[in-house]
C-alpha cells in the first residue's frame, strides 16, 4: 500500500523506505531519540532528512557542503573582532531585569522564548543529551559518525571528531556517546519537542511576544524550532537585514523574523 498523505513519522518512514529498513534504521533509533513512540511524532522530524539510495553519503543534499578548514572559532572570532561589539562570557542575560535591560536600545534574544518570559505559561518541552567521553589509541570507527538504532543499546550515535578532518593527522582519538533524554530544568536544552501540547505553549508565547517591545527572538531557542546551522546563519542574515532597513526607515524592529508556528 502507497502512503500517499503521511501525518506521522511512522506513516513518512514507511513511505520512504518501507517496513524493512524502516525498523532497521528510524523505529528504534527514534523511540530513543524522542522518547515517544513514531507513530506519536509528526511527520515533518523525518521529512527533514535526506533519503537516497545511491552512493552519496553526504549529510544533507545541498550541492555545496563543507565544514571549515579551521574550524568554526577563527570565524566566529572574526565576527566578534569589530568595534562595535563587546564581549561578556559566563554572563547571563536577565530578561526580568530592568537594571540589565534599561542598558540596551534593543535586544536579540537567543535564548528560551519561555525563559525571555519567566515561564509564564509552562516550560516548553526540550529533550536534552549526555555527552560520555572516551579518549583511545588510533582508530575507534573509521567514520565520524555512526548511529545505533537498535532500542536495547542505550546511545543513539557515537562521534569520532578527528574523521571530522581528514586532512589531519591524530595518533589518539576522542570519541563521544550520546543519551538522550527528556530535558530538566538545569539541563541545556537541545531538540525542541513541538508536540500538540507544545505547539500550543508555544502560540501563547508568540502571542505575548508579538505585543513586547524592544526584543527579537532568532534562532533555534528563540523560535523554538530545530534548526540546522546553515539555515540560523541564513535566518540570522535575513534578520539582520530586515533590521538594517527598519532602522534605515525609522520603523519598529520586528519581534520575530520568521514565523515560528510554521
Ligand atoms: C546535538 C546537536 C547536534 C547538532 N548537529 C548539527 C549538525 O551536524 N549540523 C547542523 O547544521 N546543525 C546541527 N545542530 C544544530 C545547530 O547546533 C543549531 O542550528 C545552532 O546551534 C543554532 O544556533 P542558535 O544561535 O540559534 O542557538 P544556540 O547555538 O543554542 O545559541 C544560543 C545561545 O544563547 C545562550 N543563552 C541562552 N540563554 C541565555 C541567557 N539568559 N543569557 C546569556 N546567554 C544565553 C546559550 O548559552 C547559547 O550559547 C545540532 C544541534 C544539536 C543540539
Amino acid at each position: 500500500m502507497t502512503i500517499t498523505n503521511p501525518v506521522s513519522f511512522e506513516d513518512q518512514g514507511l513511505r520512504f523506505v518501507g517496513r524493512e529498513l524502516y525498523e532497521a534504521f528510524f523505529a528504534g533509533y527514534t523511540a530513543k531519540q524522542w522518547g515517544v513512540e513514531p507513530k506519536e511524532l509528526p511527520a515533518s522530524i523525518l521529512a527533514r532528512l535526506p533519503v537516497r539510495f545511491n552512493e552519496d553519503d553526504s549529510y544533507f543534499n545541498h550541492p555545496y557542503q563543507a565544514i571549515p578548514k579551521y574550524g568554526y572559532t577563527p570565524i566566529v572570532e572574526a565576527i566578534l573582532n569589530h568595534a562595535s561589539i563587546k564581549v561578556r562570557l559566563n554572563t547571563r542575560f536577565d530578561p526580568n531585569s530592568h537594571a540589565v535591560f534599561g542598558e540596551f536600545d534593543h535586544v536579540v534574544w537567543t535564548g528560551p522564548i519561555d525563559a525571555y518570559f519567566n515561564f509564564e505559561f509552562g516550560r516548553l518541552g526540550y529533550r536534552t543529551l549526555d555527552f560520555v567521553p572516551e579518549v583511545d589509541e588510533g582508530d575507534y570507527q573509521g567514520h565520524p559518525v555512526v548511529n545505533y538504532c537498535d532500542v536495547d543499546v542505550p546511545y543513539t550515535r557515537i562521534t569520532e571528531h578527528k574523521h571530522f578532518a581528514p586532512w589531519e593527522s591524530h595518533e589518539r582519538t576522542v570519541v563521544y556517546r550520546e543519551f538522550s533524554r527528556l530535558c530538566g530544568e538545569t539541563d541545556t536544552p537541545y531538540y525542541p519537542i513541538r508536540l500538540v501540547k507544545e505547539k500550543q505553549q508555544l502560540l501563547n508565547y508568540v502571542q505575548k511576544a508579538r505585543g513586547a517591545k524592544g526584543v527579537t527572538f532568532i534562532g533555534r531557542l528563540g523560535t523554538y524550532r530545530y534548526l540546522d546551522m546553515d539555515v540560523t546563519i541564513h535566518e540570522a542574515l535575513l534578520a539582520s537585514k530586515s533590521m538594517l532597513e527598519c532602522i534605515a526607515s525609522k520603523m519598529q524592529l520586528p519581534c520575530f523574523s520568521v514565523d515560528p508556528m510554521v
